[in-house]
């Protein structure tokens, strides 16, 4: 389903401003960069001279434009995580990612009406559609993320399909590139088979630690990462056993 997907250029490519308006200024980022280093300049100069208070306000919401998506939902589904990560993340950019035509218009006007309902919320979230096991390096920076979720992904039982699934120790190397080190991957499946798969992968790849359960328990998002999805409410109201596996990003052991 995603032959007509069009894949961008590099993260430059894409008009984050269009996903997030609230945190963009209207100029291009090109601009606002070097209007950010020279304001920066004056700024200083001017602080020097005297502390006007309106110089540090243009600063401020300049450099409010640069930031960039931290937190990425893959295969995000109706978006119940990026909901519930919004106001508790207020200054974090988050992004899901979802290949399905449908899912993300529906999430995409969700997060709308949201925006009009509680002004000034709701601004931190957007969705994007795409296919998350291709190009991933060309949506993000290496190192740009601090948590990457992955929750309750297709299952692909048949041994055929294990390919397309969305933890292999292919895609591993591109998360890795893209995660930055001490940034957490999280996983949650109610499959104990492929629970199994994602645990058995990343405790194979050198570049992934997993985190033990006492220090996961601590970890704010885990309650979201377990009960703010749809799927993850579906297997609540089932009964159903949900098994979560969380990772931090660790630096390179080989590198000298
Ligand atoms: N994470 C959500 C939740 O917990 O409610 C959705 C779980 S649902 C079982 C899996 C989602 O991943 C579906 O919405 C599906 O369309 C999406 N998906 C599957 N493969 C994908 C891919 N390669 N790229 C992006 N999304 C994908």
């Amino acid at each position: 389903s995603d032959h007509h997907l069009d894949y961008p250029k590099s993260p430059a490519h894409i008009d984050w401003s269009s996903h997030y308006p609230a945190f963009f200024t209207s100029q291009t980022t090109e601009e606002s960069t070097s209007l950010l280093s020279s304001t920066r300049e004056d700024t200083k100069q001017s602080l020097s001279i005297s502390t006007k208070s309106s110089n540090l306000l243009i600063d401020e919401s300049l450099i409010k434009s640069q930031r960039k998506v931290e937190f990425a939902d893959l295969g995000c589904g109706y978006g119940g995580l990026l909901v519930a990560l919004s106001t508790l993340y207020p200054d974090t950019l988050l992004l899901g990612m979802e290949i399905r035509v449908k899912v993300e218009e529906y999430v995409r006007e969700k997060i709308h009406a949201l925006r009009l309902q509680h002004p000034g919320q709701y601004q931190n979230i957007s969705i994007i559609r795409m296919n998350a096991m291709k190009f991933l390096p060309n949506f993000f920076e290496k190192g740009q993320l601090s948590k990457m979720f992955f929750l309750f992904p297709d299952p692909h039982f048949k041994t055929r399909k294990h390919k397309a699934r969305i933890i292999t120790t292919q895609l591993l190397a591109e998360y890795a590139y893209v995660l930055r080190v001490g940034g957490i991957i999280y996983t949650i499946t109610d499959v104990k088979e492929l629970h199994e798969w994602m645990v058995k992968h990343l405790n194979e790849h050198p570049l992934f630690k997993r985190i033990p359960e006492e220090e996961t328990n601590k970890d704010p998002v885990v309650f979201h990462v377990s009960q703010s999805t749809e799927e993850g409410k579906k297997v609540e109201r089932n009964n159903g056993e949900k098994f979560l596996a969380c990772y931090v990003r660790i630096e390179d052991p080989y590198r000298m």
